[in-house]
Formats: C-alpha cells, structure tokens, sequence
C-alpha cells in the first residue's frame, strides 16, 4: 500500500488575488481530501507580519480551512518562506499544522526526499542571500515582532517595493538557483530528490547527483501541484483542465 502525499508553494495568498484565496480553498475541498498529507513549501502567504494577522478575517478563514482539513485526518506541513518566515506558533496552532524547517527531509514509501522553499539556493544573489541572515536572524525576528502592526505594514510594503525594483535589474540567471548549491544539497542530504518551489520557473531538472522538482507558483486563480501516488510524482494543473 502506498502513501499518498501533495506538494505546493507560492500561492501568495493575500486579500489583492481573491480568485487564488478561492482556488485554494477548493484545492482543499477536492484533491486534498483523501491525501494522507499536504506539504506546503513556503509563500502561501505574500506576506506575513506576525501571528496577530490572524486577528483579519482573510487569512483566518485560511488557517481554518486547513484546520478542517487535519481534523479530518489530512497531515499538514508548512515550511515557511521568504515571504512567510514569521508563521510562528498561533499560526501552527489555528491551522492545525507542524512546521518545517528549510532545508528538511522526509521519506515517502522508503525513499527519501529533501524538501526546501528553494530561496537559499540562489546563491548568485549574494546581497539577497546578506539580508536572508539577517532578517532571518533571531534577534531581528524578535525586533519585527515588537514593533506595532501598522510599523510592520509599512516596512513589508517598503521591503516589497524595493525588491520589485532591485530584481527588475538583475540577470534572470542570478534570481535562480545555482547548480553547485543544488549538487551540494543533494550530497549534504544523501537524497537524489529535491522539490522546491520559489523561483516560479515549474520545470523538473536532471543534475548529476539528482532530480529537481521546482513547484509551479499559483497566480489569479490558477496553480498546480505535485502529487505522490502508487510510488509516482505526478505535475497536476489546478483547477484541472
Ligand atoms: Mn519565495
């Protein structure tokens, strides 16, 4: 008997895309049920400020659906990512979740799998890669937690308009991941399988030490994942065509 798992990333939920929010939470309705988990590799949210975002009632119909989800037995991972970092305990809690930590592995079937969201391996953006530690860092997660919600609002909004305006001059070739960051992955980790998401460039890569899955971001009501079935992965489109 094989287990049965699904992979997705980079929904971006937020309040601004209602036909993703919607897509979602029919995924959650349809291919989910049944599936022994769902593994959710970072960005499911555009942005997360601190569990307290919870207290609006978009992403708290979110977190609820996926607690319906577990109460019925589906297991929910979350490894959080660049945009999501701060989903925190009350987070876990209300949606009925565990968090991962990036890189992770796990086995499925007796093979085993590394799972990331894919961020740190872009490792050619070095000033990325500089304020990843340090936004990242313990110390700065305590200061952006202290700091008053509408202080946070603000900053995420500068941090994401600098982003935008930074990445649109870099080599598309530096906002990937690079080839020996991905080879050392698969040594450090003794896997031959990776899936990430991140880069929102779906494709499946053959390197020398193993295979690539990258998951396909989710935008204006489409996405797609991947599944685990009879021992397989599987790219599905969502809503299926
Ligand atoms: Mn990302």
């Amino acid at each position: 008997m094989h287990s049965s798992a699904l992979f997705i990333a980079d929904l971006h939920l937020s309040p601004a895309d209602p036909a993703t929010a919607q897509a979602f939470l029919r995924f959650l309705e349809g291919p989910v049920q049944g599936t022994d988990a769902l593994y959710i590799l970072g960005d499911l949210f555009d942005y997360w400020l601190g569990d307290d975002q919870l207290d609006d009632p978009f992403y708290a119909a979110q977190a609820a659906a996926l607690r319906a989800l577990a109460t019925r037995g589906v297991r929910i991972h979350f490894m959080p990512g660049n945009r999501d970092f701060l989903c925190s305990r009350r987070f876990a809690t209300s949606a009925g979740l565990t968090i991962l930590s990036d890189p992770c592995v796990i086995e499925l079937d007796g093979l085993r799998l590394l799972l990331a969201h894919g961020d740190a391996y872009c490792t050619d953006d070095v000033a990325y890669q500089r304020f990843r530690r340090l936004i990242r860092s313990r110390l700065s997660r305590a200061l952006l937690l202290a700091m008053p919600r509408t202080w946070r609002q603000r900053k995420a909004a500068q941090l994401r308009k600098r982003s935008r305006n930074s990445n649109r001059n870099k080599d598309y070739r530096i906002m990937d991941v690079n080839a020996r960051s991905i080879e050392q992955a698969f040594l450090n980790s003794g896997c031959s399988l990776l899936i990430h998401g991140h880069t929102h460039r779906p494709a499946t890569h053959q390197h020398t030490n193993g295979i690539r899955h990258v998951l396909s971001d989710w935008h204006a009501g489409h996405g797609a994942y991947l599944a685990w079935e009879s021992g397989e992965l599987r790219t599905r489109s969502w809503p299926a065509k």
